[in-house]
């Protein structure tokens, strides 16, 4: 059986892909117009093509960053925006799954221990009956520890922070770090090139 697998990150890909290879050929597809800022989101799809290179794993991927879709579609203060955001994306990989003439998809974010798992079955069970193929749910939990442990092996990218804005300040709003400790140069001190 044919299976398209939207991948979420490489650390998350790596962790499920053996489980999903027992079931079928799995294509993985990255679709994630979640993840912002720029530089997170280059850093992610780079983490997940140094995987596919060294693993020889193929992957298709929508490289266009989506900050302007994301904001499109949740509401302005982020409140109810995970359904949206699986629907968003799993809706894309069901359309993607039917268009390649695959039987079925699911995702890696069925390895998450910080996602909720019951909206991430309803939105892929609903994309599933739009675009007439079947939705894999499975929940592989107990696969996340390995996966982040083969992605620090393997020297892989590995995020802090779910993927969208409203996320990486629920991540760090109760942190102080001093991230900056450049030094600073005042106009006077600076010498012209
Ligand atoms: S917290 Fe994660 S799942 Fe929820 S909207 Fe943001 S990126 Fe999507």
């Amino acid at each position: 059986m044919k299976i398209v697998l939207h991948v979420c990150c490489a650390p998350c890909l790596v962790g499920t892909l053996p489980t999903f290879a027992e079931l079928g050929e799995v294509f993985p597809f990255f679709y994630n117009p979640n993840i912002h800022p720029l530089l997170e989101f280059r850093k992610r799809l780079k983490a997940l093509d140094v995987l596919a290179e060294r693993e020889n794993i193929k992957v298709e991927a929508v490289r266009q960053y989506g900050l302007h879709r994301f904001l499109k579609l949740v509401p302005p203060d982020g409140k109810g925006r995970c359904p949206i955001c699986y629907q968003d994306r799993l809706g894309r990989t069901a359309h993607h799954a039917a268009e390649t003439g695959a039987a079925a998809f699911s995702t890696t974010m069925v390895s998450s221990t910080y996602q909720d798992h019951n909206a991430i079955r309803k939105a892929g069970e609903e994309a599933a009956a739009e675009a007439g193929v079947e939705f894999i749910y499975k929940d592989l939990r107990y696969c996340a520890a390995d996966g982040l442990a083969l992605a620090k092996k393997m020297g892989l990218y590995r995020q802090q922070y779910c993927g969208c804005i409203f996320s990486e300040y629920e991540r760090y709003k109760d942190t102080n770090t001093d991230i900056y400790r450049g030094t600073h140069k005042t106009a006077k001190t600076e010498k012209s090139p």
